[in-house]
């Protein structure tokens, strides 16, 4: 029968089950769009909490588009100028 050579620390052993316990997320639906989103937090999708906007969700997808937008245009003219 193998035999374990050390061994193992009680501190490693609960690191090991601590992932046993792991729950997961309990989420509820968010009352504005209806998206899965964890309690007592911001919406991701909409920017919403108990009916009030904290996130401008469009103002953020728009700065994220120009963003991609200056970097794609940064790719090509690294390209050109390698041509
Ligand atoms: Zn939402």
């Amino acid at each position: 029968m193998a035999v374990p050579k050390k061994r193992t620390p009680s501190s490693r052993r609960n690191r090991r089950r601590a992932n046993i316990f792991i729950k997961e997320p309990q989420l509820v639906k968010c009352k504005k769009c209806g998206k899965p989103t964890l309690p007592h937090t911001i919406c991701q999708e909409c920017g919403f909490y108990k009916g009030k906007e904290y996130i401008n969700v469009m103002a953020k997808m728009e700065k994220k588009q120009k963003v991609n937008k200056v970097a794609e245009q940064e790719l090509s003219t690294q390209e050109l100028s390698k041509k």
